[in-house]
């Protein structure tokens, strides 16, 4: 399905918010969410469903591994040839060595903080494998107490003037 990734991932975000403010009335875990989504339409090629799984699925860790009232950044960008999407958490932050194993098969970082957190440890692996059956990638940076940045990007064409409907 064509969508403007632009608008997607701000539905995607409108509900977070709107979570935020029953978790607010039911006392759980506050967090911000801030958006730089540009205005400029995206449109790329994707399987909204799965694509909406691994937003959902990065959000959640987010606000799972952060402090309360702990604030997620969310950009959107464009280069040449992707979009590239990051969010940004001021949680605990995940050590360098274990960067890229966190999106292995039931890999936790601390097994015992993990399991306190609850969750099966698959939900990166999941995601990985939606990103890149979409031909795009994803990873994380960040250090141990400094939070996290996950990036995702999805192949995406610029359109060229000449595709202008005017023109035909
Ligand atoms: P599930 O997603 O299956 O419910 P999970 O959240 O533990 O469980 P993943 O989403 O695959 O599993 O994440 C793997 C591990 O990576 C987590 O257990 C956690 O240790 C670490 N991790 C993921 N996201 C973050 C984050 N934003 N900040 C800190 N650690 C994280
Ligand atoms: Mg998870």
């Amino acid at each position: 399905e064509w969508v403007n990734f632009n608008d997607f991932v701000a539905h995607i975000l409108d509900r977070f918010d709107m979570i935020v403010k029953t978790n607010e009335k039911e006392g759980k875990k506050k967090y911000t969410i801030r958006r730089y989504l540009g205005s400029q339409a995206l449109w790329v090629e994707i399987d909204t469903d799965k694509i909406a799984q691994v937003i959902d699925n990065i959000m959640n860790n987010a606000i799972k591994y952060s402090p309360n009232g702990g604030v997620i950044t969310v950009k959107l960008s464009s280069e040449q040839h992707r979009v590239v999407l990051s969010i940004a958490d001021q949680g605990l932050g995940i050590p360098r060595e274990d960067l890229k194993k966190i999106f292995d098969r039931f890999y936790r970082v601390d097994k015992a903080r993990s399991r306190a957190q609850g969750g099966t440890g698959l939900g990166l692996a999941i995601s990985k494998e939606i990103v890149e059956e979409h031909h795009g990638q994803i990873w994380a940076s960040g250090s141990e107490g400094k939070g996290s940045i996950f990036y995702i990007t999805l192949p995406y064409e610029p359109m060229s003037e000449g595709d202008d409907w005017d023109e035909v």
